[in-house]
């Protein structure tokens, strides 16, 4: 359950997405949170440290030193605290609609039915494992490897993630069209490299997952020296499977995940699925053709399967089906889930309070519900209009940034204007919300309630297939503390949740709201001319608009920024990799830059008084540096190096500002200082 669909191919945030177990996410104590918006204050800057010599050090020490990771969580950061507040008033929303009254609206009742189902631990104690016997009783009931395609229908119906992935997405080289997707999936770890690093940290945390297995096998009834053989198999399939799925950096190569075929070509794969049963069982539309994300992980997935009797593969599918709804079962499966992904692998030591872990279920299951009437609470016209104006200024300044680049030519800007004219900014909250009229949600059954919740949004999902893309629909509700831009749609989403404090302030002044908000809008534009989103037209087209020129100095610019991140430590010897985060590295330098052109050209030449003692420059880049303060758990550190594109926070802001001089000038750093980067990179 709790699938994280919202991380579909291709949609760049602004913030990390790895979101298996959001309930670990979260931070603990029924008076957190409840505090007002945490805005900028010269008491936070730590005088004892150079901003020359660290400008991250001095903008976020204090903050970092007075906000330790709270137990309940892998990382913490202003991000969090902004998160935490929405999650306060989600609470109150669900909490009121949970009061059973004549009255209610339909959509009333399903967000407080689900959360009070969720709530009620005596029913979910009581019912135990039971819930999963007619998942259980089905698998026990296969007897041929034959009857596999329908039990993974069924499962991936229910939202249970086994072998493959199935979905709908825009067609790369005709975008305005949706198409049915089949890509890699089956693994319980985050990414596939967790099955083939052999660093001894890796190996550790591999024989730790399949002793994890063995215990959830064994709360199922199994014995132990039974449960340890089940868990033996399962690292066996999902490390045949994980052989031939993608790398996270090369996912991010548009062309290295585009394979459209008819379903002739897909059955050349793998002759012996039944894949026609499978896409009328699942409930796909008819169609002809389809995008098949890696073929190679097809062809590996049928050696895998020819490689394993059925009683493994029944081994398998029990393991997954226990493993994706742990987190809706009893308190054995949800602390022994929480023990390894919560715990081991993030370096979390606490279980998330019930009520928050309900509150992202929620978020998850019925997310546009509760977020139609979050926006009616907390988002008025005037932060539209505001959040509007500033988009608009800074695009005004990448046109000018476009126009005046000396190593690009006429041709190639002229394309490249084009695509920043049809660029189109969805703000605060979707136009058309979603329909959940046809999904039942049942006080007292929060299991069905996850499995029906799961099985309407594949539905919604795949019915998009064969159809035109429909751009008013949101990739995620709009209390989410993010941003983003979708290459194949050319448009940028800010949802209300991020257009507050410290991000946005109507109290504060421009510089600061330049720093923070203003950069985070730079970011988003700059992804549609960042490695990836530049392979992309203004139609959201996979296609090439550079002359070969332009393409070589563009390469050999963002080719600086990847060398120069490629050298920052996340945790103990290990660096980032360079690859993997050059798009959000370059979406930060030219966001930062072009919101510090917006607002010199929105302060036309004044120069305001300083404020507590800061110059209007110095404020515009410690507005940049207030929202990347945090603290991380070495292991989740070590996760993200494998599985995220963004960068720690502390290289958000150094790797950024080390690359402008015009930082350099607003502090006053000597020509050699480690803020000032000998050999910067600027693409944009
Ligand atoms: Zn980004």
């Amino acid at each position: 359950m709790f699938k994280s669909r919202i991380i579909a191919v291709f949609i760049i945030g602004l913030l990390t997405a790895w979101s298996r177990g959001l309930w670990a996410q979260e931070k603990s104590g029924e008076d957190r949170g409840k505090t007002s918006a945490v805005r900028f204050s010269p008491d936070l800057l730590d005088k004892d440290i150079d901003p020359c010599n660290d400008f991250y050090g001095y903008a976020c020490s204090k903050w970092i030193a007075a906000n330790p990771i709270p137990a309940d969580r892998p990382g913490w950061g202003r991000f969090n605290e902004l998160a935490e507040r929405g999650e306060y008033i989600v609470r109150d929303i669900l909490e009121k609609a949970a009061v059973e009254r004549a009255g209610r609206s339909a959509a009333e009742q399903k967000i407080g039915d689900h959360y009070a189902s969720c709530m009620d631990e005596t029913a979910i104690e009581k019912a135990g494992s039971k819930p999963l016997d007619n998942d259980l009783g089905s698998i026990a009931a296969l007897h041929s490897k034959k009857d596999l395609t329908r039990e993974i229908v069924r499962l991936h119906r229910e939202g249970t993630g086994v072998l493959f992935d199935f979905d709908s997405g825009s067609d790369f080289k005709n975008a305005s069209q949706i198409i049915a997707q089949l890509d890699q999936g089956g693994l319980g770890l985050p990414d596939r490299d967790y099955y083939f690093k052999d660093d001894p940290k890796s190996i550790e945390l591999r024989e730790k997952y399949v002793a994890h297995v063995q215990k959830m096998f064994q709360l199922l009834g199994d014995d132990a020296g039974k449960a340890a053989a089940e868990a033996k198999v399962v690292m066996e399939i999902e490390t045949g499977l994980a052989k031939g799925a993608l790398d996270q950096t090369s996912r991010r190569d548009p062309q290295k995940i585009y394979h459209k075929m008819s379903k002739q070509e897909l059955a050349a794969l793998d002759a012996d699925f039944d894949w026609n049963s499978y896409f009328e069982g699942v409930g796909a539309p008819t169609f002809d053709s389809l995008n098949v994300v890696e073929p190679d992980f097809i062809k590996q997935m049928r050696t895998v399967l020819d490689g394993h009797s059925l009683e493994d593969w029944k081994t398998y599918l029990r393991w997954h089906v226990v493993h994706s709804n742990a987190a809706i079962l009893p308190a054995t499966f949800v602390n022994e889930d929480f023990e390894f992904f919560g715990k081991t692998l993030q370096g979390t030591k606490e279980l998330r309070p019930r009520w928050k872990r309900c509150v992202s279920f929620a978020d998850g299951e019925l997310g546009e519900a509760i977020g139609q009437i979050y926006v009616q609470q907390t988002f008025g016209a005037e932060g539209k209009e505001r959040a509007l104006a500033m988009v608009e200024a800074i695009e005004k300044a990448l046109h000018e940034d476009i126009e005046s680049r000396p190593w690009m030519g006429e041709e190639t800007k002229k394309q490249a204007l084009s695509k920043l004219a049809a660029i189109t900014n969805r703000i605060g909250y979707p136009d058309k919300w979603r329909d959940y009229s046809t999904l039942e949600i049942v006080r007292g059954d929060a299991f069905g309630n996850s499995q029906r919740a799961n099985q309407h949004e594949l539905a919604r999902r795949l019915n998009k297939i064969g159809k035109p893309l429909d751009k008013r629909d949101w990739p995620y509700p709009p209390m989410t503390v993010n941003a983003s831009y979708n290459p194949t749609q050319n448009n940028i989403t800010f949802p209300a949740g991020i257009l507050q404090p410290p991000f946005y302030d109507n109290q504060a002044d421009d510089a600061m709201n330049f720093g923070g908000i203003g950069a985070v809008i730079g970011h988003e534009l700059t992804h549609g001319f960042d490695d990836q989103g530049s392979q992309f037209d203004a139609d959201g087209n996979l296609r090439n608009w550079w002359t070969a020129d332009d393409k070589k100095n563009f390469d050999e610019r963002t080719s600086c920024i990847r060398d120069e991140y490629a050298g920052f430590v996340a945790v103990d010897d290990l660096k980032l990799n360079g690859k993997l985060t050059l798009g959000e590295n370059t979406a930060d330098n030219g966001g930062l830059r072009l919101a510090y052109m917006a607002l010199l050209s929105t302060l036309a030449g004044k120069e305001p008084a300083p404020i507590d003692g800061l110059t209007a420059e110095q404020r515009f880049f410690l507005g940049w540096a207030n929202v990347w303060c945090q603290n991380r758990t070495d292991a989740l550190a070590r996760m993200l190096v494998t599985v995220d594109p963004h960068s720690p926070g502390k290289y958000r802001v150094n790797g950024t500002v080390s690359n402008m001089p015009e930082f350099r000038e607003a502090f006053h750093c000597a020509a050699k200082a480690p803020m000032a980067n000998q050999n910067a990179c600027r693409v944009w």
